[in-house]
């Protein structure tokens, strides 16, 4: 029977980008559907005034060497169409009269900065990032071999500290080796990259997250996320790949319970082979799907997860250079105090907010700003339940009172930032649910912590409804480097069998 397209990808974000370009460049015609005017999905920038902001990407793992980014954007094409920076320093944390330590991006580094700051735990530190190294990368390489789980869960059976630790909270883990809360506070940095506090964030998710940075390194791109979204679609579109913004799919069509084209909003369908959803699994399962044609183990499964967190960001346009206002790292985490109870309230409640990351583009310029100026992204995480209880009427007044006890807590780092600021945008949960149409607003998709990690579900190993595959960071750990790996990945797997 002949169809329109071998395959449909619903949504142009990260994960769709990646599937559309796997696919077309594999030889199958595919239509890749966008409601928006441009690709990207989070991954992308606005402009104000003499500034491009980046809207979500911080620090981009899995670019150095031969990492899994860099190989599958390799093998897209896509890495000569965009320049990436490669960051000087892992990160700064700060509690203001407490501690002030900036870590670089190696193994050995880590141990030499802080055993400097708190000496006596050389020993503690190797044995500690060690584990971290070995835990790590097991899950990187494992999460890339989902398909063949049970020879990785074999693998496993041999390594022994892997089994010990993995499943155990980060926190256990930390205190075990370490007795310095300060030393744990700064280690623990990277707990916001996934949403789970370290008594709550598996040990195996945050040493993934450790190890990725370290082992590839943090980089930037020059131009923003936004360019390397137009880097991936332009991937697409050379090989012949067709894309339509600003049009939105409403139903994923079925036949006797098999996926066979889509519709559109304004009532065209489009036929195809198989449909891949970049939408959130919530959605593509109860609203695009029939929950008629998903078996009922799958809803239960949808129905057992918890909403992920989502971000409060506060973008500034500063005129001023990066190092007049003392910036010397690209990522800088700021918290009031070492209490992790602090955060935890903060993240469901308008409280003034108890952590910063402010992410400076400009220690080495991606192009945002103008010579001579600064962008500065500042990102706190709450869920949205304590912004939904804001009335409308006031809202925005709300949303500026809580974006000046961001600028408060950077004060702390950055005084004289306030006096230079030339532009400024917020964007509270509420702006994430309507702009990228996630469920609670969440940027990293559901909850993932010690009892509900990815090795739980098995959404991104195969498909629950014949013809549709999703591919998002609602199958598979957040960010860019999951998404994008994770997508390609998995449509290699589909053209294996088209
Ligand atoms: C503020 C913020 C900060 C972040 N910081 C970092 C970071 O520093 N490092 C990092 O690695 N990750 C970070 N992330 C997470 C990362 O951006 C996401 O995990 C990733 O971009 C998600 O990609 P995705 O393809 O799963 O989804 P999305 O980017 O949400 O893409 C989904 C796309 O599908 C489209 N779509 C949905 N439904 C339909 C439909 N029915 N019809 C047509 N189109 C549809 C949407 O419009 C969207 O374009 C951050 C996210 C945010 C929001």
């Amino acid at each position: 029977m002949s169809v329109d397209y071998d395959v449909i990808v619903i949504g142009a974000g990260n994960a769709g980008l990646s599937a559309a370009a796997t696919l077309q460049r594999g030889g199958q015609r595919t239509l890749l559907l966008e409601r928006h005017n441009v690709p990207g999905g989070a991954a992308t920038t606005f402009v104000r005034g003499r500034f491009e902001f980046e809207v979500s990407l911080h620090q981009l793992g899995g670019m150095g060497g031969p990492a899994p980014l860099r190989q599958v954007l390799d093998e897209m094409d896509v890495t000569r169409r965009v320049e990436f920076i490669e960051d000087d320093q892992l990160y700064r944390t700060v509690v203001p009269g407490v501690l002030d330590v900036t870590l670089p991006a190696d193994w050995q580094g880590i141990t030499e900065v802080l055993d400097s700051h708190y000496p006596g735990q050389r020993a503690a530190l190797a044995a500690f990032l060690e584990l971290v190294r070995d835990v790590g990368l097991w899950q990187l390489t494992a999460r890339g071999n989902l398909h063949r789980i049970d020879a990785e869960i074999e693998r496993l059976t041999g390594m022994t500290e892997v089994r010990r630790h993995g499943l155990r909270s980060f926190r256990e883990v930390l205190d075990d080796f370490f007795t310095d809360e300060r030393l744990k506070f700064v280690l623990a940095s990277y707990w916001s990259y996934n949403g789970q506090l370290p008594s709550r964030m598996s040990f195996m998710d945050f040493s993934r997250i450790l190890a990725l940075f370290v082992e590839t390194k943090p980089y930037q791109v020059v131009g923003g996320s936004q360019a390397l979204s137009y880097a991936m679609l332009e991937s697409f579109t050379e090989a012949g790949g067709t894309v339509r913004f600003h049009t939105a799919v409403e139903r994923i069509v079925t036949r006797g319970g098999r996926a066979v084209g889509v519709r559109l909003a304004d009532g065209e369908t489009v036929s195809c082979k198989v449909v891949v959803s970049n939408a959130p699994a919530t959605t593509t399962y109860t609203r695009l799907l029939d929950p008629a044609d998903v078996p009922p183990a799958v809803l239960r499964d949808l129905g057992s997860r918890r909403m992920g967190v989502s971000a409060t960001a506060l973008y500034l346009g500063l005129d001023a250079p990066a190092a007049e206002l003392g910036f010397t790292t690209a990522a800088n985490f700021v918290h009031t105090d070492l209490a992790e109870e602090t955060v935890a309230r903060g993240m469901r409640s308008l409280d003034p907010a108890p952590f910063i990351l402010a992410s400076c583009y400009d220690v080495k310029p991606n192009g945002g700003a103008p010579p001579g100026a600064t962008q500065l992204n500042l990102i706190t995480l709450q869920y949205t339940d304590p912004w939904d209880a804001v009335p409308v009427a006031d809202y925005q007044r709300a949303k500026y009172a809580y974006a000046e006890t961001m600028l408060e807590l950077l004060k702390t780092v950055a005084p004289e930032v306030r006096d230079v600021i030339e532009e400024a945008e917020i964007a509270t949960p509420i702006t994430m649910k309507r702009y990228l149409s996630q469920p609670g607003g969440a940027i990293y998709g559901f909850d993932q912590d010690v009892t509900d990690g990815w090795l739980f579900h098995d959404d991104d190993i195969k498909p629950n409804v014949p013809g549709v595959v999703l591919v998002s960071n609602w199958v598979t750990a957040g960010g860019y480097n999951s998404t994008i790996v994770t997508a390609a990945r998995m449509c290699r797997r589909l053209l294996a069998v088209l």
